[in-house]
């Protein structure tokens, strides 16, 4: 028997249909044998809706009062699910984040979740019952509503299953696992059965979105067997693990990851003295404009180059903040590009193999693929190409590291 935390995902519980269909999966598990806590999210779409509504009401709602809203539509999945599973002889109670009690600080629409109390869910597996929670919310110490911020279910999920010391925490999505890349860019991209905790963050924070990244931070720091599959098909999904688990077979790259919302800047013949770096993004840091791959040259004529990376979206802004940084600076000029795009190989298995590098380097050569920027870290190394050349340049390295799908 293991005690089991499943969380649904909106397009999940997205009709009435659906819903059933989960119960009837859920009420499975428990007759062979296993204790199922369910956290649910809203129906598809629905948080969005509620949003919608608060705006044409005032363009800034309180927070606290957004958070009254929003929490609604999970109470809803919560309270159809149990009557769902109650109604085909599961025996199920819901229960909202504050009956719970799953305890939060105060911070509004992003609050962390600080204690749960299992006494009660503990009562009801005992007792043969499914319980169901509402995913997203919980109640800081006064009594408040909180919520978790967008994605939050997952984080909930989690969390139960980390205070339940559950065997394991299952992600039910519209995916059936982690994929080495995105199968609507490459077609041979295949589903991993493993992926480390690490991975799992540097792969989602590069976009590949089936987890909330807080999610899976959290689930690292306890330690919890987190599983990602899919609730319309069968299958093993894929399974996120600890790193000293990792078999010495596994290829030496997990996963290639990508973003084409990216844009760089270069600061043209700066003084190269002592503070440059800070002149140049100390203010764009103060406008809080998020930094990514920064890259300075070795210095010439008492002048250097400097170059970063910011989202697509900020780039105008961080223009205008560095055309009035240059003029006092006395540096050069300013070019720029919003037409880039990063590529990330990430994977463990770099750490005890060398030549990485080079095979990414002699991959995107062959292509004709100009290599604009990189910068590497322990289990990842990334490089700026022109956005044109993304797809190219991902298909060529996913079958340069034998990703590639081979049925
Ligand atoms: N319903 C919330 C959202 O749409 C939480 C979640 O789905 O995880 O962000
Ligand atoms: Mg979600």
């Amino acid at each position: 028997m293991a005690l089991i935390v499943q969380k649904y995902g909106g397009t999940s519980v997205g009709t009435v249909e659906r819903i059933k269909a989960v119960a009837e999966k859920v009420a499975k598990f428990q007759r062979d044998g296993h204790q199922i806590v369910v956290v649910v999210s809203a129906m598809s779409g629905e948080t969005n809706r509620l949003i919608g509504l608060s705006q044409e009401i005032t363009a800034e709602p309180t927070p606290r009062e957004m958070d009254v809203l929003v929490s609604t539509g999970e109470q809803v999945t919560i309270a159809l699910l149990s009557m769902a599973l109650n109604e085909i002889g599961q025996p199920a109670r819901s229960y909202t984040g504050a009956q719970i009690p799953i305890q939060t600080d105060n911070v509004h629409m992003k609050a962390r979740i600080e204690k749960i109390d299992e006494l009660k869910m503990r009562a009801d597996l005992n007792a043969g019952r499914v319980i169901v929670v509402a995913g997203f919310q919980g109640v800081d110490f006064d009594g408040n509503i909180t919520t978790l911020g967008r994605g939050g279910s997952d984080t909930t999920a989690v969390a139960l299953a980390a205070a339940l010391k559950a065997d394991e925490c299952q992600i039910y999505t519209d995916v059936d696992g982690v994929y080495t890349t995105d199968p609507r860019v490459v077609d041979k991209a295949r589903r991993l059965e493993t992926i480390t905790f690490e991975e799992m963050l540097e792969m989602a924070s590069l976009g590949s979105k089936v987890l909330q990244i807080r999610s899976v931070e959290f689930a690292g720091k306890y330690n919890v067997p987190l599983r990602v599959l899919s609730s319309f098909q069968e299958g093993p999904g894929t399974l996120i693990t600890v790193d000293d688990e990792v078999d010495m077979e596994k290829p030496v790259i997990s996963g290639i990851a990508f973003t084409r919302d990216e844009a760089k800047l270069t600061v043209r013949n700066a003084p190269d003295t002592p503070g440059i770096a800070y002149k140049i993004l100390g203010p764009v840091g103060e406008a809080n404009i998020e930094v990514d791959m920064i890259v300075q040259n070795v210095g010439a004529q008492g002048a250097t180059d400097f170059t970063f990376t910011v989202h697509r979206n900020e780039y105008a802004k961080t223009k205008k903040i560095l055309e009035k940084s240059i003029q006092e600076m006395g540096a050069g000029e300013l070019t720029g590009d919003d037409k880039i795009a990063k590529i990330s190989l990430v994977g463990v298995g770099m750490r005890s193999h060398a030549g990485v590098a080079s095979r990414m380097f002699d991959t995107l050569a062959k292509e004709g693929v100009n290599i604009e920027m990189i910068s590497t870290s322990e289990i990842k190394i990334s490089v700026v190409v022109a956005e044109k050349y993304l797809e190219l340049a991902v298909r060529a390295l996913h079958t340069a590291f034998e990703l590639d799908k081979t049925d």
